[in-house]
């Protein structure tokens, strides 16, 4: 049997080296499986390529996908995904936060029967209470919004089968918030806990508007709550505009001094506005991703790969 195991790189000079000391040796380890080690290149502009070329020309069971620019997070690992041949496959970020030790145990809950095995994080050092309080107002949010269930603690460092992959794969979407697509894929699926170190050395190639716009593609691709909420909004308004009414028919019937009022006619206006506004914001989200996708481009382009037999080195698109 083969386990493939599918490394994103962007601009991670600083650790890639260290990170396949480490993977190496666990993987010496594991005696009865074969394994191979993708690594893409997601377009990275430091010395990440060269250094995936040195590690490729000294063990024949790296192969390399170089990407023609940075495709984001997501795409790096569909990309590995799509070019690996496993019967299984392990999904690890290149910094050594997920601990490479970790595998064996993925795997030994894999021939348990268990299709996916997710790693859930115990605890994380390094991250900035910022970053650990919004993650967890995130899941909080999604699992309210959307009938898919997203584990708490859970990144993208996990354990897919064969089947699985396929299936993740054969589901053509853009914004591809994996984790959720995972969950939404079933099968039987299980955790296993680990600590997660720090970032071993480089920088979080998530600054917050990345990771911002991270949780807009998965609440948006998985929850169409948020353009229901026009509904409510609408609702809501027309209450208000119902008590506004009767208040202006007596003002108008009962009183003198009807004139005034005005006060009440400008909140509505900007009410009104101010609801049409966001809401039509919502919608224009959703048409936006509607669009994305109806173009139905490639959602990476390969420059080059090496490591897979027969080398190429022409731009070709895959979808
Ligand atoms: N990464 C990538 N493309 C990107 C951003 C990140 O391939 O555009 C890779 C990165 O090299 C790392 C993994 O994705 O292996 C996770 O990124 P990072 O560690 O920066 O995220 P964090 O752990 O800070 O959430
Ligand atoms: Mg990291």
């Amino acid at each position: 049997m083969l386990l493939s195991i599918v490394v994103p790189c962007y601009n991670e000079a600083a650790v890639v080296a260290e990170f396949h000391r480490r993977i190496v040796a666990v993987c010496a380890g594991i005696t009865d499986s074969e394994f191979e080690l993708i690594y893409t290149d997601d377009g990275s502009v430091d010395e990440t390529p060269v250094i995936l070329r040195q590690l490729q020309a000294s063990d024949e069971r790296v192969r390399v996908v170089a990407l023609s620019r940075n495709f984001g997070h997501q795409v790096a690992v569909s990309a590995g995904l799509e070019h690996a041949a496993g019967d299984v496959a392990v999904i690890i970020d290149a910094d050594l936060q997920d601990p490479p030790e970790v595998i064996p145990e993925l795997l030994a809950r894999w021939r348990d029967g268990y299709q996916v095995v997710y790693g859930m994080r115990t605890e994380r050092p390094g991250e900035t209470v910022f970053k650990l309080s919004t993650a967890k107002l995130f899941y909080r949010i999604i699992n309210r919004l959307s009938k898919v269930k997203l584990p708490l603690d859970v990144g993208d460092f996990r354990l897919l089968d064969r089947k699985v992959i396929d299936v993740l794969l054969a589901m053509p979407e853009r914004d591809r918030f994996l984790r959720g697509m995972v969950s939404w894929i079933g099968f039987r699926q299980v955790a296993v806990m680990y600590k997660r170190a720090e970032r071993s050395a480089g920088a979080s190639k998530y600054p917050l508007w990345k990771m911002l716009r991270f949780a807009a593609d998965g609440v948006l691709s998985f929850s169409l709550t948020p353009l229901r909420l026009a509904l409510w909004v609408g609702f809501l308004s027309i209450a208000l505009a119902f008590a506004g009414i009767v208040y202006a028919l007596i003002i108008r019937l009962y009183t003198n001094d009807w004139v005034r009022g005005w006060t009440s006619i400008f909140t509505a206006v900007l009410f009104i506005g101010g609801a049409q506004l966001v809401t039509l914001g919502i919608i224009g989200e959703y048409i936006g991703r509607i669009y994305a996708e109806v173009k139905r481009r490639p959602l990476y382009v390969v420059a080059e790969q090496l490591g897979f037999g027969e080398e190429k080195t022409d731009s070709q698109a895959e979808a």
